[in-house]
C-alpha cells in the first residue's frame, strides 16, 4: 500500500524546525520520501490529507507496564486479566504510541499477539518480570511468606511483575529464564520502590557482583539492562556493573550525573504516574499505606532532570502509568513540556527514545528509509503539548504503514 500524507507541518521527531506543508511518502511499512511543499513528480499513491495537522514521528513510551492492571491479592480471573492487558494495549495505540518498551509485568507472549496482529497495540519491547532482590522493590511476596514464594507474582505466561532473585547464579539463571520467555533487555531493582512494602525509597538493592551477572547475560544476547532507580547509592553500583539505562532518577546528584554522562549512560524520567498518582490509586489498587510515600517525588524528580540537563546525560521519555485502563500515557509530554522545552519533551519521546531502545535506525524519526510509524495531531504540539494527553486530539495513526487510527 502507498500512500502520500498531504499538507501537514511537520515536526520529524531530529529535532529540527516545524517543515509547513509538506508530503510524506509511505510505500509498504517504510517511509518513502519527505518532501517540503506541494508534491512533485515522486509523490504517488492515495492522498491522505492531512491539511491543518501536524505530522508526528509514531510516540514512543520507554516505560510502560501493561500487566500491572492491580496490586496486592487479585482475585480477577485469567481472562478478565487478560482483557484488561489487551486493552491497554489498545489505549497505548489510540493515544498515538506506535512503540513500548514494558519495563515489568507483561510476557513476551502479549507482544507475540500483537506482531502477529491478533491484538491491537504498540510495537512491544517487553523485559518481562523484573529481577528483584528478597524484601526489595518487586518481591510482592505475603508477610511471613517464605523466601522466593511464587505467590502475587502473577499469572504464567500473562503478566508476572518481579522475580526475586538473590545471589549472582540466580540472577543469572532469572536472566536467563526471563530473555526465554520474550524479554528483549531484562529490568532489575538497584533501590527500593514507593509501590513497595518491604523497603524504603533509600535502599539500594542487589549488590555490584548481582547486577554484574544480569549484565554479562544481557551482553551475550547483545542486549542491555535497565534499571529501577531512585537514589544514588543504586545508580552508583548500577554504573560500576554496567546497567546502561536508569528509570525513575528521582534523587540524583550533581557528581552522579556527571558519571552518568561519562558512562553515556541513559535517563528515564516518569512524571505522569507521580501526577496522576494520588486520584488514581485507588482504581489502579494501591493500599492506602502506601500513597504518602509519593509525596516530595515530582519536585525531586524535576530537579533531578534539571541536574542530568546540565550533565549532558541522554535523556529519554516514560509514563510509567499503570492500572486497568491506562489512557493517561501522553500526559508524560505534557509535563515535560511544562517542565523545560516541548521540542525537548517532543524529540525525547520519539528519537531519543529510539536510541535508548537501540532502534534509532528504524523509527523515532519521520524521514526516508525508517519505519512509517506515523501520528497527526490536531494542533500545535509546540505550543499546546497538552493535547497528548487527550487521545482524541491524536486523529490519526499509521503504524508499520498501515492507518489503524483515523478520526479525520
Ligand atoms: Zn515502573
Amino acid at each position: 500500500m502507498t500512500f502520500q500524507l498531504r499538507g501537514a507541518t511537520l515536526v520529524d521527531g531530529s529535532g529540527r524546525d516545524p517543515q509547513p506543508t509538506t508530503t510524506v511518502v509511505l510505500e509498504g511499512d517504510r517511509i518513502a520520501a519527505v518532501e517540503a511543499g506541494s508534491p512533485n513528480g515522486s509523490a504517488r499513491g492515495d492522498v491522505i490529507d492531512v491539511d491543518g495537522l501536524t505530522l508526528l514521528p509514531g510516540l514512543i513510551d520507554a516505560h510502560t507496564h501493561f500487566g500491572i492492571v492491580n496490586f496486592g491479592e487479585d482475585r480477577a480471573p485469567a481472562a478478565v486479566t487478560a482483557a484488561r492487558i489487551f486493552r491497554n494495549c489498545e489505549l497505548a495505540l489510540e493515544a498515538g504510541f506506535t512503540t513500548v518498551r514494558d519495563v515489568g509485568g507483561i510476557d513476551g507472549g502479549v507482544a507475540q499477539a500483537v506482531e502477529l496482529g491478533l491484538i491491537a497495540g504498540p510495537r512491544i519491547f517487553p523485559s518481562g518480570p523484573i529481577l528483584c532482590q528478597t524484601g526489595g522493590h518487586g518481591d510482592d511476596s505475603p508477610p511471613f511468606a517464605a523466601a522466593h514464594h511464587p505467590h502475587g507474582h502473577g499469572l504464567p505466561g500473562l503478566t508476572q511483575p518481579g522475580f526475586p532473585c538473590d545471589g549472582p547464579d540466580q540472577v543469572r539463571l532469572a536472566a536467563r529464564d526471563v530473555l526465554r520467555r520474550g524479554a528483549t533487555q531484562l529490568k532489575v531493582c538497584v533501590s527500593g520502590g514507593v509501590v513497595s512494602f518491604t523497603d524504603r525509597l533509600e535502599d539500594a538493592q542487589f549488590s555490584v557482583e548481582e547486577l554484574k551477572a544480569a549484565v554479562a547475560e544481557a551482553d551475550a544476547r547483545d542486549t542491555y539492562v535497565t534499571a529501577h532507580a531512585h537514589n544514588v547509592k543504586g545508580i552508583r553500583n548500577g554504573l560500576a556493573a554496567g546497567v546502561e539505562c536508569f528509570e525513575h532518577g528521582t534523587f540524583l546528584d550533581e557528581s552522579t550525573a556527571q558519571a552518568m554522562a561519562e558512562a553515556g549512560a541513559y535517563l528515564v524520567p516518569t512524571f505522569a504516574v507521580v501526577r496522576i498518582f494520588a486520584e488514581k490509586a485507588k482504581e489502579w489498587g494501591v493500599p492506602d499505606e502506601i500513597v504518602p510515600r509519593m509525596a516530595g517525588i515530582e519536585d525531586a524528580m524535576a530537579r533531578s532532570l534539571g541536574l542530568a540537563r546540565d550533565a549532558g546525560v541522554v535523556i529519554g521519555s516514560g509514563s510509567d502509568i499503570l492500572g486497568p485502563e491506562q489512557d493517561r500515557r501522553g500526559l508524560e509530554i505534557a509535563i515535560r513540556a511544562e517542565l523545560g522545552d516541548p521540542m525537548e519533551a517532543i524529540v525525547a519521546a520519539t528519537a531519543v527514545n529510539a536510541r535508548i531502545l537501540r532502534r534509532a535506525d528504524d523509527i523515532g524519526i519521520v524521514e526516508t528509509g525508517k519505519r512509517a510509524d506515523v501520528i497527526a495531531v490536531d494542533g500545535n504540539p509546540l505550543t499546546d503539548a497538552k493535547l497528548f494527553d487527550d487521545p482524541s486530539r491524536v486523529v490519526l495513526v499509521i503504524k508499520d504503514g498501515r492507518v489503524v487510527k483515523d478520526l479525520r
